[in-house]
């Protein structure tokens, strides 16, 4: 069967942004109902001829940093349990927080390989030097992508293939 890619991090990163672009259509919402809690949503994505099954591990928009906290864990848990490459996805505006260190501590621990993705990079030029801050999460070198502006996207795909 097909590998599986997950995309995890904190709510209001992108991931269902990222995912929509690359199922092709909203399978995913993008703004989830407050306190609603969301099923994993599956998407079947092609690059370069390599087929993947994503899923976006969506989830409640908590305004706890606990329950985020607990969220975030549950999901890389779910990554870890069931994909093959699992995506870490950061953003740039909001910066590295603690949230994202503990996360970055599970997968490295899972021994799966994981991408780490900083998103709202909506112009290289601007934004390129706030991404490496990210090093220091010590899950390999940040891919600076723009989900909402399609930037970057297929360095991140090359990168995701090439663990198949
Ligand atoms: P999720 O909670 O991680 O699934 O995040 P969403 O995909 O729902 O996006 C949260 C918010 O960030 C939405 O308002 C998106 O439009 C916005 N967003 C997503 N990607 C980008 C991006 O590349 N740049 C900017 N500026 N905003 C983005
Ligand atoms: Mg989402």
């Amino acid at each position: 069967s097909k590998p599986i890619v997950a995309i995890v991090g904190r709510p209001n990163v992108g991931k269902s942004t990222l995912f929509n672009i690359l199922a092709g259509e909203n399978i995913s919402i993008v703004k989830d109902t407050p306190g609603v809690t969301r099923d994993r949503i599956y998407a079947d994505v092609e690059w370069l001829g390599k087929n993947f099954t994503m899923i976006d591990t969506g989830g409640i928009e908590p305004d706890s940093s606990d329950i985020i906290l607990s969220q975030m864990r549950e999901q890389a848990q779910i990554a870890i349990d069931t994909a093959d490459v699992i995506i870490f996805m950061t953003d740039v505006r909001q910066g590295l927080v603690d949230a994202d260190a503990r996360v970055a501590d599970m997968l490295r621990r899972a021994k799966k390989p994981v991408i780490l993705v900083v998103n709202k990079v909506d112009s290289f030029q601007k934004f390129m030097a706030d991404t490496y801050e990210f090093y220091n999460l010590g899950i390999g070198d940040p891919i600076p992508i723009s989900a909402s502006s399609k930037l970057g996207i297929g360095d991140m795909l090359d990168e995701v293939i090439r663990h198949f």
